[in-house]
C-alpha cells in the first residue's frame, strides 16, 4: 500500500491541477470527505462504506418466512436506509463507537479462553471500583490490582447489575458511596468510602460480540410487547452490527492496516470490493435462517470466524501490491459528481481472487446471520401475528433525534475511533 499511497498522492496533485475540483479516496481522509461542508457542499449522503450495510439488511428481509415477511417487506426500504444509523451515531456519541468492532488481538491468541463470553462477566472483570477515605486517599476497592474474592462473587455481581451498569449506560462514573459501603460492611472488609466511583477498560478494544447479545434480548423484548417501531429500530441496528462483526479487519487492532503500513485496507476489503462486484457476481442466496439456540455462542463464533481470516486479508494484500503494476492500482472514480481515487477494479478483482471471494463469503454468511437473528427474537416472544402490527410512524422525538443525528453527522466529527464503519 506504501507505493500505492505515494502513487495516489502523485495522480491526486496532478489531478488537483487538472480539475480543480479533485478528491483523493483513502480512508485517512475520510473525515474530510465525510464532511459534506468541505468536500460535498450540496450532499449530505457519504461517499464510501454503506453499500454493504444497506444490502445485507435488504436481503437479510428475504430469507424471512412468510410470517414475518408480511411485517418486514413493507419495510424493506426503511431497513436497508437505516442499516447505517449505527455509523450516523458515531458522530453524536462516544459509547456508539466501541459496539462496531473488538480488536481480539489484544487479549491474546485464540482460542481466548481468558476472555469472558458474557457482558456481565467481561465488564466485571474490566472494571476497577475506587474509593476515596476520609483521610484523602484513593483506593482501588475492586479491580485489577484487587480481584474479587471468591466468596463475594455473587454480592459484588448483584452490586454491579444494580449500581454500576446503570451508570455506565448513562455516562456517569460517580458511585453511590453508600451502597459501596454496605457491601464492604456485609462483606467484612474494613474500608468505609467517603465518595465512590469506578473505571471500565472493556470499551476502549471493541464491545461487537457482548453487544449483539443485549441487542438480540432487546429485539426479543420488542417482539414481545409488539412494537412495531422498536422492532424496526432494533432490527435495522442488530443488521448493521452483524455486519460489522463478519469483517476481519472489524476484530483487530490493526483495523486499517495502520501497523503493516497498509493504510486504506479497511475501506478496500469492506466498502470498495462489494461496491464494485456484489451485485453483478454475488450469490446472495443463503436460504432460510435458523433458529439460534445460544445467541452469545453464535455471536463470537462470528467474530472467531472473522479473526480468523485476518492474516489472508492482509497478507494477500501486501504480496499483491507487490506484484502487480503499481500504476495499475489505483484509479480515478467519479463520486457524488466529483472525482476520486479508488483502488482499481482490475486490482480489486486480484485481491478478491486471492482471497478465494471472501467479501462474498462474509456477506453471505451476515445476511443469514441477521435473518437468524430476527427470526429467532420473534421465535423467542412466541411468534406474534405481525399481520397486526401497526404501521409505525415516527414520535417527534425520534424524528428529532434522528435530525440530531444527520446534524452531527454533517458536522463530520467521530467521536471514537475514526474508521470503522
Ligand atoms: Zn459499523
Amino acid at each position: 500500500m506504501q507505493k500505492l499511497f505515494a502513487f495516489y498522492l502523485a495522480v491526486s496533485l496532478l489531478a488537483l491541477i487538472a480539475f480543480g475540483s479533485f478528491v483523493p479516496y483513502s480512508p485517512n481522509l475520510q473525515s474530510e470527505i465525510r464532511n459534506p461542508q468541505s468536500a460535498f457542499p450540496n450532499s449530505s449522503s457519504p461517499p464510501w462504506g454503506f453499500f454493504a450495510h444497506k444490502r445485507i439488511n435488504r436481503l437479510a428481509v428475504l430469507t424471512l418466512p412468510p410470517e414475518m415477511m408480511v411485517f418486514f417487506k413493507p419495510h424493506i426500504d426503511w431497513l436497508a436506509d437505516h442499516a447505517v444509523d449505527p455509523d450516523m451515531r458515531r458522530y453524536a456519541s462516544k459509547q456508539e463507537a466501541p459496539r462496531h468492532y473488538i480488536d481480539l488481538d489484544v487479549y491474546g491468541t485464540p482460542p481466548f479462553d481468558q476472555l469472558p463470553r458474557l457482558w456481565i462477566d467481561a465488564m466485571i472483570k474490566y472494571t476497577d471500583v475506587w474509593a476515596t477515605t476520609a483521610s484523602g486517599d484513593t483506593v482501588q476497592v475492586f479491580g485489577s490490582e484487587r480481584p474479587v474474592p471468591e466468596n463475594l462473587a455473587r454480592s459484588y455481581k448483584d452490586f454491579f447489575f444494580r449500581q454500576l451498569l446503570p451508570r455506565f449506560y448513562k455516562d456517569e462514573f460517580l458511585l453511590d458511596a453508600d451502597s459501596l459501603n454496605a457491601l464492604l460492611q456485609a462483606s467484612g472488609i474494613p474500608l468505609h468510602a467517603q465518595t465512590a466511583f469506578f473505571s471500565e477498560h472493556l470499551s476502549e478494544h471493541g464491545i461487537v460480540p457482548w453487544h449483539l447479545q443485549k441487542m438480540q434480548r432487546d429485539l426479543t423484548e420488542a417482539f414481545r410487547q409488539r412494537n412495531s417501531r422498536r422492532i424496526l429500530r432494533l432490527c435495522a441496528d442488530m443488521g448493521h452490527y452483524i455486519g460489522d462483526a463478519h469483517v476481519p479487519l472489524h476484530t483487530t487492532s490493526n483495523y486499517n492496516g495502520q501497523k503493516t503500513g497498509q493504510h486504506g485496507i479497511h475501506g478496500f476489503w469492506e466498502s470498495r470490493v462489494p461496491e464494485l462486484f456484489a451485485d453483478e457476481e454475488y450469490d446472495f442466496f443463503v436460504g432460510k435462517p435458523v433458529y439460534i439456540a445460544d445467541p452469545a455462542n453464535y455471536f463470537w463464533q462470528a467474530v472467531f470466524d472473522s479473526h480468523s481470516m485476518v492474516d489472508s486479508v492482509l497478507t494477500m494484500e501486501r504480496n499483491l501490491s507487490r506484484s502487480f503494476p503499481s500504476d495499475r492500482q489505483m484509479c480515478p472514480d467519479l463520486r457524488n459528481g466529483l472525482s476520486v481515487l479508488a483502488p482499481c477494479r482490475d486490482y480489486a478483482a486480484a485481491y478478491q481472487t486471492a482471497l478465494q471471494g471472501m467479501m462474498e463469503r462474509r456477506m453471505r454468511a451476515a445476511i443469514h446471520a441477521v435473518g437468524s437473528a430476527w427470526y429467532t427474537a420473534w421465535v423467542d416472544a412466541g411468534q406474534p401475528d405481525m399481520t397486526k402490527m401497526d404501521v409505525p410512524i415516527s414520535t417527534e422525538d425520534e424524528l428529532k433525534e434522528e435530525a440530531e443525528m444527520q446534524k452531527m453527522y454533517g458536522q463530520g466529527k467521530i467521536l471514537g475511533r475514526p474508521e470503522e464503519h
